[in-house]
């Protein structure tokens, strides 16, 4: 059935709105534009706690029609937000204005050099494209858990990472070129020189800003160095701007920028990734502890020359799980305090392998451990154990009182300092009444979350979770000099403390 609007909803739409709907129905076809309540209620849904009903949506299938609608929006003065997959956990793929959705196109996938590099459209799922790289033994470098359902525009947008890929491999060191669309609807090709030479002469007054940015950091010894410290972890706290300090080409700044940058500053419409390597050989062990500090100083004395992501998962977030089918029946045993820690090995043969198993036991030598160390490279068993990490934030969200939400924060610590940290983040919990919360994560890379289920229906759960958040922000930034937002992304949930993580000088 094709759709049509009813003229009642175009009628309700405030003015501004309503003379927008008219002029890109000129060239959109009535299917793709939704004013009615219920698409606008659907589309005012991503995965965070926020709700906020878009009161157009369009589903735009071409680089001509979105650069048409961009322009158009922008001279009447109207926000647009664009959406890929819409699992964002921050609330930056939600608006109560106009809703771009990537629809019909979008999907062109160009793989070159053997498998080196590959070329994506923004709706391409993660997933699809490893599985467009598997014959050539490689992968994207972005690993986000939410990779069989976000959309590259989405995991390129929000610099999406997960448990193997840390600071490395993610889309800010993997992109190598990108089509851009501006607000003004004009498009770069980064790989186009005759695009780019364009790109320079007909934006001169944003080129001229960018590179006095890039300067006045140059000039600014204190603000480099503040820069060059926050993004030895991760990091998605505001802009990326470390653009500024590790590039010099206004336009390599640029396309870096955009990597991050949520949406806010133009739009992805393709993008080229140099690949890594999907080591054909992996194992894996489920390491437990006798309590959080030791797993911490456990994953404190590895690296990625030894294993290719270490996981921790406290007990609360084993109990959460132990129940599940499939689960090994000794978690329900182990004691209240243990912690785990799930690690990967991978190699390109076995020897590698054997190698680096051998490795981390001497490296983890003298920790005490629950049991001892084994590792398995049958890939049944070693699904099974990453089951456990994987069904860890749906579990939570499963068992949650019906009428709470469910927030999953996202912070980081310098890996020297993880074990007093987040001994420290568990007392803070306790303390405020989220003594029941887990914290588990990508702890290779000093990157925690906890997942909390308040009620906001009720004042005094807001109040409550006010007062933790503070706490906890204060004791990121203040205290440790970690990140409030390592993967997850800044979105609603984290502008407001984008200036408290990175002073005036940085925000301004
Ligand atoms: C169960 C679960 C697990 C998750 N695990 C992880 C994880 O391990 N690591 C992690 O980093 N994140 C994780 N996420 C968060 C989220 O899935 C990722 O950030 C993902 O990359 C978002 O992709 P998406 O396609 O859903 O993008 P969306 O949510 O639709 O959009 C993301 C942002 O990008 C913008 N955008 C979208 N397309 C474009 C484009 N073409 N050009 C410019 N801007 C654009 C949007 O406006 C928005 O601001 C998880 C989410 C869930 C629900």
């Amino acid at each position: 059935m094709i759709h049509t609007t009813n003229p009642a909803d175009i009628a309700r739409l405030p003015e501004a709105y309503r003379a927008f709907y008219h002029e890109c129905i000129e060239f959109i076809a009535e299917s793709q534009m939704f004013c009615d309540p219920i698409s606008t209620l659907a589309y005012g849904t991503d995965a965070s706690v926020y709700r906020l009903i878009p009161k157009i949506v369009i589903k735009v299938s071409c680089a001509d029609e979105m650069s048409r609608i961009i322009r158009l929006a922008g001279s009447a003065g109207i926000a647009v937000t664009f959406r890929a997959a819409g699992t964002s956990l921050s609330g930056q793929a939600v608006t109560d204005s106009v809703l771009l959705v990537m629809s019909g196109g979008w999907g062109n996938c160009v793989i070159s050099d053997n498998g080196d590099s590959i070329t994506l459209g923004p709706a391409i799922l993660g997933a699809e494209a490893n599985a467009y790289l598997k014959p050539y033994d490689r992968k994207i470098g972005p690993d986000p858990a939410s990779i069989n359902h976000a959309m590259i525009g989405g995991i390129a947008a929000n610099n999406a990472s997960g448990m193997c890929c840390g600071t490395t491999d993610n889309s800010y060191k993997t992109v190598t070129d990108m089509k851009i669309i501006f607000h003004d609807g004009s498009l770069l090709d980064t790989s186009d020189p005759a695009s780019r030479a364009a790109f320079l002469a007909g934006h001169r007054d944003l080129v001229a800003t960018v590179e006095n940015i890039r300067d006045e950091i140059a000039a600014d010894s204190a603000l480099s160095e503040l820069i060059a410290r926050k993004y030895k972890i991760k990091n998605t706290t505001g802009y990326g701007i470390n653009s500024f300090i590790d590039h010099r080409d206004p336009i390599d700044i640029i396309k870096h920028l955009m990597i991050g940058s949520e949406g806010t500053l133009g739009f992805i419409a393709d993008i080229t990734f140099r690949t890594i390597v999907e080591h054909a050989h992996k194992a894996s062990a489920l390491i437990f502890f006798p309590d959080m500090a030791g797993a911490c100083h456990g994953v404190m004395q590895l690296d990625r020359t030894v294993v290719s992501a270490a996981e921790l998962m406290d007990r609360i977030s084993l109990r959460a799980v132990e129940e599940k089918p499939g689960m090994p029946e000794y978690l329900k045993t182990l004691d209240e305090d243990v912690t785990a820690l799930l690690v990967e090995v991978r190699g390109e043969n076995h020897a590698e392998l054997d190698g680096k198993v051998e490795l981390l036991k001497q490296r983890l030598d003298g920790l005490p451990t629950v049991f001892p160390i084994s590792f398995t490279d049958v890939k049944a068993e070693y699904e099974a154990l990453w089951n456990i990490r994987k069904g860890l934030f749906p579990a939570v969200g499963n068992v949650r009182r019906i009428g709470t939400s469910v927030i999953i924060e996202d912070i980081a610590f310098p890996l020297e300092r993880l074990s007093e940290a987040t001994v420290e983040l568990r007392r803070m919990m306790i303390k405020n009444g989220y003594g029941d919360a887990i914290i588990f994560g990508h702890a290779l890379d000093g990157n925690l979350h906890f997942v909390l289920t308040p009620d906001f229906t009720k004042q005094a759960e807001v109040d409550q979770y006010d007062r933790f958040m503070q706490e906890v922000c204060s004791m990121v930034v203040e205290t440790y000099g970690g990140a409030l937002k390592a993967e997850h992304g800044t979105g609603r949930n984290m502008a407001p403390f984008v200036e408290m993580e990175w002073g005036a000088t940085a925000y301004s």
